[in-house]
């Protein structure tokens, strides 16, 4: 199979973990004989610093062009000055929301998995986590309150007074739900469907249509949760959930609350998707600026990220397997990047991790 990769690195541990997935995607292609190309474009601080613009119109052409896309992370320290002089729309992370747009990636796949080898890293009760925890969030990514209409007035009572409109349409839950249900029948076949039925209306056709979407999934059984039970659910008994599908303000907070029960952010990867193959596959961290050239970055997520375009944009399962088997061996003999380890392992840095990973693909 020989596919197009645009890479986007952006800044600060961007380069070092993006590299560590192009190393090991290559290792892949040459292992199983495909064919992958990498082309490198702007996005972030590195481009604004080049272009004058956070995401150039070239990098969207490119992007829009190719099979897929593997993104490092974009933004400077919290601090840098230069950056806090930019306008909203001008900065960094502009550029990120700007691509997804761009592409028309309306769903965001954030799976949260606990892996064997790292449990105590897990802040939930051993007697919980010891069930494991393997879901994956669905969650709808350019709909719903972030995107709706906003405004402000004056009340004569109550006085001044901002608002913003969640709405959504069928058509939108519509293509969400059945990413959702498809994506089950690839896994343990049940969708949880979450929302707030019990006082939006929003929610409650919501609830309708994943409902009439679900009847051409015969196999994926559909159940419903209010989005505060769900909170607790989640760290209650995380080992109940396989595939979450949710609106975008319910699943911005429900997939952090989902990562921080796993207990390691260097080890989860995303990605985002529309209507087409041509997927945008990231880690959930930043770009780190406290640790970037240190050589500390923990490559996993970014590696991971990879994983994910070649079992969903590419449909490479064993492919993608062979990816998530080489880190779950490198993780069972013990190896640890600083932000992963505990006493007793073998700590390394983030290129020797690199370097492990790789030589474990078989
Ligand atoms: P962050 O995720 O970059 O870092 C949080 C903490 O986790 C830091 O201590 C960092 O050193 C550590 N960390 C993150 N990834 C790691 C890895 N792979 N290995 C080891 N340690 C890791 O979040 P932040 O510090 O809040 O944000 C830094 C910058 O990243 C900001 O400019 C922010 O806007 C941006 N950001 C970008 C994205 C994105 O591109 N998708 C996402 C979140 C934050």
């Amino acid at each position: 199979m020989k596919k197009h990769i645009v890479v986007l690195a952006g800044d600060g541990i961007g380069p070092e973990i993006t590299d560590a997935a192009v190393e090991a995607l290559q290792k892949v292609a040459a292992l199983y004989g495909h064919e992958f190309e990498f082309e490198h474009c702007l996005m972030g601080l590195c481009a604004i610093k080049e272009t004058g613009e956070p995401l150039p119109e070239e990098t969207v052409k490119k992007c829009l062009a190719s099979d897929s896309v593997l993104l490092g992370a974009v933004g400077g320290a919290v601090n840098d000055p230069f950056v806090a002089s930019l306008p909203g729309n001008k900065r960094p992370e502009a550029g990120l929301l700007a691509i997804r747009k761009a592409m028309n990636l309306y769903s965001n796949i954030r799976p949260a998995k606990l892996w064997s080898a790292l449990s105590s890293a897990s802040p939930l009760r051993k007697d919980i986590s010891e069930k494991g925890i393997d879901l994956v969030i669905v969650r709808e990514l350019t709909g719903g309150i972030y995107f709706g209409e906003r405004g402000n007035g004056t009340d004569p009572e109550y006085g001044y007074y901002a608002w913003d409109k969640e709405q959504y349409s069928v058509k939108e839950i519509t293509r969400i739900a059945k990413i959702a249900c498809e994506m089950a029948q690839g896994r343990r076949k049940k969708v949880t469907s979450i929302d707030k039925a019990n006082v939006l209306d929003s929610s409650r056709l919501w609830r309708k249509i994943v409902h009439e979407v679900a009847k051409d999934y015969p196999d994926v059984t559909v159940e419903d949760m209010l989005v505060d039970n769900a909170a607790q659910q989640l760290v209650k008994d995380p080992s109940q959930f396989d595939v979450i599908v949710t609106s975008n303000i319910f699943g911005d907070i429900l997939s952090d609350e989902a990562a921080m029960v796993t207990g390691s952010i260097g080890m989860l990867a995303s990605s985002s998707l529309g209507d087409t193959k041509c997927g945008l596959y990231e880690p959930i961290h930043g770009s780190a600026p406290d640790i970037a050239g240190k050589d500390l970055a923990n490559p996993i997520a970014t590696v991971l990220a990879g994983a994910m375009m070649l079992r969903d944009s590419f449909g490479l399962f064993e492919e993608a397997k062979a990816l998530e088997s080489a880190v779950e061996k490198v993780l069972d003999m013990g190896y640890r990047t600083a932000d992963i380890y505990s006493e007793g392992m073998k700590k390394v840095s983030g290129s020797e991790m690199r370097k492990l990973i790789v030589e474990n693909i078989a």
